[in-house]
């Protein structure tokens, strides 16, 4: 039912360290969401039922929109605790990377992270992962790296072991990785995937409510003004901007989290095919962009030319040293440069409808 996506050799090389290693640190990327949380957790509700000692660590903190997954108060925030993930990081027998592809991606922990004696291994879907690890689990065709850690019990041939925890946490990330299953989510293998974890009786409306139905009022009246106000439509580049300086985020009572998905709005506009979401984030110093597209326009591509990012094809992000004013200027130039391309799945955007 369930493809095995992992060579052999890949899966009896794990096998073997799961003889020896007694323990296991699983580090995820900077504002880890559902992708990132689900699937570490997922991971480390596996190894916990297999008598491991487990740790999670995340780069800065757990969003409160995943704190109520099973175990989330366990995670180990490096900015909170550096010297325990430090410790954690150096005495442990193996490293799981879950959900990124370049150690600069965890931030603060990658130092640590590559001095580790300990095995390590990727889980991940980005695209042009990074050669840091024993063994390189990349799968850019998977949906979400929480289908990925489903799909590895699998083949470890521990399909019996998924519980309701690690089924709750699977689906989280297959959820939240496909805007509940809106896009990427074509593959059927998802849905067996699914079939199989509501057999573990995971209540998936729960999981939805928790997730998207979770929000404070601060951030709903922030998107109020950002529809109202803030976003930039331009119908002759199938494109929109939405800006969003500190000085406004405070005057709208911000809290970390409450701009997550906004830049998912503007693509619910007839014929808009890329969205650019562009916020000022004055404790970090950089402007954090967001980008989405959708069908074959590549957005990461812009990410990666334009903000210092990457990712995947229609959700990548970046970020910039620099105004939110040069910021702006950037995504302009980078639109006049995208107008004048002979890449057909860029033209799209650009063509008379
Ligand atoms: P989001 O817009 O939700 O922050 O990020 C969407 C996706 O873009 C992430 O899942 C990740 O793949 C990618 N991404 C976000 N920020 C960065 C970044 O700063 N650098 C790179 N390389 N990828 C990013
Ligand atoms: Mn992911």
């Amino acid at each position: 039912m369930i493809d095995n996506v992992y060579s052999k050799a890949d899966v009896a090389e794990f096998k073997l360290w799961m003889e020896w290693a007694s323990r296991f640190v699983i580090v995820t990327h900077i504002s880890p969401d559902g992708d990132a949380i689900g699937s570490s957790l997922a991971l480390y509700h596996y190894l916990a039922g297999k008598g491991k000692s487990v740790s999670v660590v995340i780069p800065d903190s757990m969003p409160d929109f995943l704190s109520w997954l099973p175990a989330a108060e366990n995670a180990i925030s490096y900015k909170e605790q550096p010297e325990l993930a430090d410790k954690l990081l150096q005495e442990t027998d193996v490293v799981c990377c879950l959900d990124f592809n370049v150690p600069t991606r965890i931030g603060n922990v990658a130092e640590s992270m590559l001095q580790s004696k300990a095995k390590k291994i990727l889980i991940d879907h980005h695209l042009n992962p990074g050669d840091f690890c024993d063994l390189l689990l990349s799968r850019p065709d998977a949906s979400s790296t929480a289908e990925l850690v489903f799909q590895f019990i699998c083949a470890l041939g521990d399909y019996s072991e998924v519980n309701n925890q690690v089924a709750t946490c699977i689906y989280t990330g297959m959820m939240t990785d496909t805007g509940g299953f809106t896009y990427n989510s074509n593959h059927s293998r998802i849905y067996h995937i699914i079939s199989f974890l509501l057999k573990n009786n995971i209540d998936k409306d729960a999981i939805y409510r928790n997730v998207y139905n979770n929000y404070s009022e601060s951030r709903l009246r922030l998107m109020g003004y950002v529809l109202h106000k803030k976003m930039k439509v331009f119908p002759e580049m199938s494109t929109a901007l939405i800006t969003l300086s500190d000085k406004e985020l405070k005057e709208n009572h911000y809290k970390k989290g409450d701009s997550e998905g906004f830049v998912n709005l503007p693509l619910q506009i007839k014929g808009i095919k890329f969205s650019v979401f562009l916020r000022e984030d004055a404790d970090e110093n950089i402007i954090k962009a967001s980008l989405r597209s959708v069908g074959d326009v590549p957005c990461n591509i812009f990410a990666s030319t334009y903000f210092n990012g990457g990712g995947h094809k229609n959700a990548s992000g970046g970020e910039i040293h620099n105004s939110l004013k040069a910021a702006e200027a950037i995504f302009f130039k980078g639109m006049e440069e995208w107008s004048k391309s002979d890449d057909e799945c860029i033209k799209e955007l650009f063509k008379k409808s």
